[in-house]
């Protein structure tokens, strides 16, 4: 291997090392920055389209960032902590948008609702997480409902065929904030907005 002095180098060419690789070249574009990788192909391992599920982890949807306490309430320290750091994302890549660096955005990143679903017991829990993350600014817009007319409306699907007796609940983000982060000012956005499913 040739012997290269270098800044900064990344080991892995998966999206982590791209985000830091891109983030430094904006900070500093005199930087040398190497990037190694010891696959073929990059972004093969867990970054691959088909290796993991794709999402925003917003803190939204993720019910494992919001554990119960064994007093019955909910800590939610870490569900606001991963949102503010989703909205840095949403930030920096609202920036590369607007200097051309995500050309085709809507290959990148798309809205999508946040949606969680429980029943029975699990109703209490998530009602006490709504009532918990509501108070922050950050989970403002987040719905909640107990009527199954209204989770009809949601998630067809879930809802098809369950038991009409059956105590349900969910929570719903329609990500609108993606849209004031920043990402709506970009040049793109209004046929980026024009194909979004918002009501
Ligand atoms: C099933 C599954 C579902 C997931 N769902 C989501 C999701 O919905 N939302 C979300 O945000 N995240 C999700 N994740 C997590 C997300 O995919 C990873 O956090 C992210 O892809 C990690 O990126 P990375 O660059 O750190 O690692 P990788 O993409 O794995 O890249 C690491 C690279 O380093 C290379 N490498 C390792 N060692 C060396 C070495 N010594 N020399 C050279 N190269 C080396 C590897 O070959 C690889 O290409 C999911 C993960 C899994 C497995």
């Amino acid at each position: 291997m040739p012997n290269h002095k270098v800044d900064v180098l990344l080991v892995g060419a998966g999206v982590m090392s791209a985000t830091l690789g891109s983030l430094l070249t904006h900070l500093d574009p005199t930087l040398k920055i190497a990037m190694v990788e010891r696959l073929a192909k990059v972004a093969h391992e867990s970054s691959h389209s088909l290796h993991n599920a794709g999402t925003g982890h917003a803190g939204y949807c993720e019910l494992n960032y919001t554990p119960q306490q064994a007093d019955g309430s909910v800590k939610i320290d870490k569900a606001l902590q991963i949102n503010a750091a989703f909205e840095m994302s949403l930030q920096f890549w609202s920036y590369l948008i607007e200097q051309r660096d995500l050309p085709m955005p809507e290959y990148f990143i798309n809205p999508v609702f946040h949606q969680s679903f429980v029943w029975d017991d699990d109703v209490a829990f998530l009602r006490s997480r709504y009532d918990q993350l509501r108070k922050h600014h950050l989970f403002e817009e987040m719905e909640y409902s107990e009527d199954p007319a209204v989770l009809r409306e949601w998630m067809p699907l879930v809802m098809a065929g369950r038991n009409p007796q059956q105590k349900v609940a969910a929570t719903q983000v329609s990500m609108v904030r993606m849209w004031t982060s920043g990402i709506s000012r970009a040049p793109w956005s209004s046929r980026y907005i024009g194909t979004a499913t918002l009501s």
